[in-house]
């Protein structure tokens, strides 16, 4: 192909991804014109915040550097702390992890943060199940959030933030089901809407153990009878940059702001820091007036 067949066939891909800080145009070039954007998000992940590898201070540099983008606000995919889920972690440690959280996240203060439940975010060792730390309960509380999923508008957009933990993780379970469904049969066509989850409703790298839920089939075909809408879904978890586009709805899974859990890494990270092949960053997010979204992932040097 010449150089400028292969802009244009760049240009009808929708959804983009920057590293580097060499971008791909999201739409085709008419679009662009045409289309006026009218939200910026910030889509952080899988931060794991922790005391060790100075990851507070490494943590809101990076917060620091999103600011800098303008944002409206802020989408946070889950795995806020480090791990709570472990057999052996002690009240004091869970209480530790979720006083690093605040700390950091208070220099976003003036922002609203609307946050999932990540997998390593619940504390199941607690005593007793009627402790006030035990569960999603007390994440719900943490992360100052409606409930374990929940949905809001902002402008002309729809956000469906999803519970991917449940019994086979990730996935939804019955009541939950019952409650997306209902959520996207008010919807009217031509609905914008993003929807978060932790784990992958749909991921391409399907060779990480226990990455994409393990319902996607029934949520793509619950899509798909959606299809009069246009849904457009983020998440994190494996801590990998991955997209995939399926009946016309757009899945981003948008790497990990800590990369190897803000370790250096291992013989299979590409890079200091990386989870594989994908380096620690964070995505921003631009969605226009026509319904079309430019997906930008931007690795942080932290
Ligand atoms: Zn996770």
């Amino acid at each position: 192909m010449k150089r400028r067949e292969i802009l244009k066939h760049i240009g009808t891909t929708v959804g983009a991804v920057a590293l580097g800080g060499q971008g791909i145009a999201a739409s085709t070039a008419a679009q662009i014109t045409k289309r006026k954007r009218v939200l910026r998000i910030a889509h952080i992940t899988d931060v794991h915040i922790r005391p060790e590898e100075n990851a507070p201070s490494r943590f809101q540099k990076c917060l620091e550097e999103i600011k800098q983008h303008n944002v409206d606000f802020f989408l946070n995919g889950g795995d806020s702390i480090l791990a709570a889920d472990y057999n052996n972690i002690t009240r004091e440690r869970v209480n530790e992890l979720w006083q690093i959280w605040h700390e950091t996240t208070q220099c976003i203060n003036q922002f609203e943060v609307h946050s999932c439940l990540g997998n390593h975010d619940m504390w199941w060792a607690a005593p007793d199940k009627k402790d006030v730390m035990y569960g999603k309960d007390y994440v719900v509380k943490q992360l100052g959030i409606p409930g374990r999923y929940y949905s809001f508008n902002k402008k002309n957009w729809h956000f469906i933030i999803l519970d991917s933990n449940n019994g086979n993780a990730g996935s939804l379970d019955e009541e939950q089901r019952n409650w997306l469904e209902k959520e996207l049969e008010a919807l009217p066509a031509n609905t914008q809407v993003i929807c978060l989850s932790h784990y992958p409703i749909l991921a391409v790298c399907t060779h990480v153990v226990g990455g994409n839920h393990t319902d996607s089939s029934y949520i793509t075909n619950l899509f798909y009878k959606h299809r009069d809408k246009k849904i457009n879904c983020l998440s994190g978890h494996i801590h990998l940059l991955d997209n995939a586009d399926y009946n016309g709805v757009k899945y981003f899974c948008n790497g990990s702001m800590s990369g190897y859990w803000w370790g250096e890494g291992d013989k299979e990270s590409a890079g200091k820091y990386y989870y594989k092949e994908t380096p620690p960053g964070y995505a921003i997010l631009d969605l226009f007036d026509d319904g079309s979204i430019k997906n930008q992932y931007f690795p942080h040097s932290y």
